[in-house]
């Protein structure tokens, strides 16, 4: 590669850097070796409204067909806590926000019932935005076409916790085809989070036996002693 070519090709790499940190809502570049060193904080509440935004339209796989909204993401863009469902069912197609339906309502509860807040202390998205028709499950190429989307929210919202609520969610993020059941019960280093796995709300108003009530619960005492201890060190 001569001089010229080597000086476009690291040109066309700082372009493709800078529009990825433009599309997580970085409007400044600091010259200064000190500043690059930290990169400037990011506005996260511009940064998701940014890629909302962004996502509005989106053709890029076949679940926009049968969307009515696109349901992005909602609560607290700075929340230690980010939650992660499979895909919006009926209710969450029609308002355009994840778990606002039955299993939403369980969610909040779940939440309460160790000490979150869901506005306050959470961001809550999903592994796709757009509804699959009759609530089926996402296949793979619309988990692919999506997933982009749900790693800039994670970029962005930088939470210490994430809870992957079901098969999707849990597989999706740790790359893995084990069920749920084997997954849960304990935390797992994913980026710079932990991430603890447990049932999805939908399931336990299918399956509202006590033992797995009781399974969640001690899932989700685990992802607040963790919330709890890195909200500690960031003090
Ligand atoms: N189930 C999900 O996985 N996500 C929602 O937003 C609602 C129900």
């Amino acid at each position: 590669m001569d001089d010229r070519e080597e000086l476009a090709d690291a040109l066309r790499g700082l372009a493709g850097a800078l529009r990825h940190h433009r599309d997580l809502g970085v409007t400044e570049v600091p010259l200064s070796a000190a500043a690059a060193a930290a990169p400037p904080p990011i506005d996260a509440a511009k940064a998701l409204a940014a890629q909302e935004a962004a996502l509005q339209g989106c053709t890029l796989c076949k679940l926009c067909r049968s969307r009515t909204n696109i349901a992005f993401g909602s609560g607290n863009p700075r929340a230690g806590l980010l939650v992660v469902g499979e895909g919006p069912g009926e209710e969450e197609d029609r308002q355009g926000k994840p778990f606002v339906g039955r299993a939403g309502q369980l969610l909040t509860k779940m939440l309460e019932s160790v000490g979150f807040d869901r506005e306050r202390d959470a961001y809550i998205a999903n592994v796709v935005k757009c509804r699959p028709e009759r609530n089926r499950n996402p296949e793979p190429d619309e988990v692919a076409a999506c997933n982009p989307f749900l790693m800039a929210q994670l970029d962005t919202v930088r939470p210490g916790v994430i809870l992957a609520l079901g098969n999707f969610a849990a597989q999706t993020l740790l790359g893995t085809r084990e069920g749920i059941t084997k997954l849960r019960g304990r935390a797992y280093e994913y980026r710079s989070s932990i991430l603890v796995p447990t049932f999805h709300p939908a399931f336990l108003l299918r399956n509202p036996g006590p033992e797995y009530r009781r399974m969640a619960w001690d899932d989700l005492k685990l992802a607040k002693r963790e919330f709890d201890r890195l909200a500690a060190i960031n003090r």
